[in-house]
């Protein structure tokens, strides 16, 4: 699976001082308002490539620069993945129907520093079943935001995520991992969804991070569609994946992102990201 394995291409760890977690966290928002303006969009009958566009002007609108268009490649500003598709959909003319899932991931590049996050939206009316593997894949994303410490090290966020999602069930993409984030959409550490207590890299202040578990209903097993960037489950079930990027500051968790513009879109009210928030 070339683009899997050559995606991460720096594994050095940056630490970041106020100014430059201030600089991603400037980049992370313009992403989650991104994501924020394409919630209301995304109904029955719209497709990816009309998100796609809607996407780009609204990133440069922002002061930003598509931080996906052109990484490695890959010809788009968004990576749209419905249904079966984990990650890394190029977005097409296939119109969304009721009851689908979509996962969107977007990166932003400002001032010479990424931003880069991700949400599944249902379409319409899911299903009970695909409700919950997006209700847990996201519990097990703050689950491992509230491991990213001082007193941790990777694998215990990794197991944490990994955990959540297997007691109920569900597989747990290995292939694809969390990053590093800074000067480079992909830095060290890689921050994988399973994983041993105890085990990796010390976390430290100063660490900036992409949080990202991508879960399948099914078996954990995926594979890579011929266009070199499509990855799918194995056995066709849904796949969800949600992303944020988090500062390490003071030995604790914070979040430079935040999905309260999807929110306000949609009208849902949550509290998961307040023990996360700047104070
Ligand atoms: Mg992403
Ligand atoms: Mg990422």
């Amino acid at each position: 699976m070339k683009s899997i394995l050559t995606l991460i291409i720096v594994n050095k760890v940056y630490l970041k001082n106020h100014e430059e977690i201030e600089l991603i966290r400037e980049s992370s928002l313009i992403v989650s308002k991104t994501l924020g303006m394409l919630a209301a969009e995304i109904k029955p009958g719209v497709n990816g490539l009309e998100l796609d566009k809607l996407a780009n002007t609204f990133i440069r609108d922002h002061g930003g620069i598509p931080g996906f268009l052109g990484l490695y490649d890959f010809p788009n500003t968004l990576c749209i993945s419905p249904n079966s598709e984990v990650v890394h959909g190029i977005p097409n003319k296939k119109p969304f129907e009721n009851g689908d899932i979509v996962s969107i991931d977007c990166g932003v590049l400002k001032n010479g520093f990424y931003g880069d996050h991700a949400y599944t939206f249902p379409v319409g009316e899911i299903n009970t079943q695909t409700k919950k593997l997006l209700k847990i894949t996201k519990e097990s994303l703050y689950i491992g935001i509230s491991k990213f410490n001082k007193n941790n090290r990777v694998g215990d966020l990794s197991y944490s995520i990994q955990k959540h999602n297997e007691d109920n069930g569900f597989g747990v993409v290995r292939e694809l991992v969390g990053h590093g984030i800074g000067n480079s959409m992909h830095e060290g550490p890689e921050i994988p969804n399973y994983g041993k207590r105890g085990k990796g890299k010390k976390f430290k202040n100063g660490m900036v991070i992409a949080i990202e578990p991508m879960i399948n209903q099914g078996t954990h097993k995926i594979k890579q569609l011929s266009d070199g960037w499509t990855i799918t489950t194995l056995d066709k079930l849904p796949s969800a994946h949600y992303e944020h990027n988090v500062a390490l500051i003071n030995g604790k968790p914070q979040l430079l992102s935040t999905f309260r513009y999807i929110y306000e879109s949609l009208g849902i009210k949550s509290n998961e990201e307040i023990p996360f928030l700047k104070n």
